[in-house]
């Protein structure tokens, strides 16, 4: 029971630690770190790119490399791209920057983590799935083969009606003619 309550009160205090990182980092976006529209004014050190999910052109500034944020006209969570040649030297952070881009990779990590086990289940049950097709498709393909057996001894019996049939026909004819 004490151990629960420990654990709340760490929880607490961490989420505490992750609202005051989310002020600096709404803050900065107040003051133009956040993602533009690129009809803005564009910053040399800006890293343009397209979201992957509407194509809409977006800029950012280049202290966002590889954090995670909202796309301005679709709305959906996109990953900032790094560009290529970029250090970390580059980004020149303070303390609680790096701090913000930390719990935002830890936030990405956990996300990307979720996902993979997500994945990982649907491929599972895709697995299963393909198999129970393929068990499926091979009890047709041995139904299928029976029936053809089934139309070819039909075929044979009526071949064999026929022929004694015609020799019926036959021998009336020979009684008809005598
Ligand atoms: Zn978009």
């Amino acid at each position: 029971m004490s151990q629960t309550n420990e654990k709340d009160v760490t929880e607490q205090a961490f989420e505490e630690k992750v609202a005051s990182v989310e002020e600096v980092l709404f803050s900065q976006e107040e003051e133009g770190a956040g993602v533009d529209e690129v009809e803005d004014d564009i910053r040399p050190t800006d890293i343009v790119f397209d979201c992957p999910h509407c194509g809409h052109n977006l800029a950012i500034d280049y202290r966002g490399a590889g954090l995670q944020t909202r796309c301005v006209e679709c709305g959906e969570m996109i990953q900032v791209p790094i560009p290529e040649g970029m250090k970390l030297s580059d980004l020149d952070l303070n303390p609680g920057e790096l701090l913000t881009q930390l719990f935002q990779t830890r936030r990405m990590l956990a996300k990307c983590e979720q996902r993979v086990v997500e994945l990982e289940e649907s491929l599972n049950s895709l697995k299963l799935r393909r198999s129970e097709l393929e068990k499926s498709r091979i009890s047709t393909l041995h139904r299928c083969a029976e029936l053809v057996n089934l139309c070819q001894a039909c075929m044979k019996q009526n071949a064999e009606a026929s022929a004694t049939l015609n020799r019926i026909l036959s021998l009336v004819s020979e009684e008809q003619q005598l």
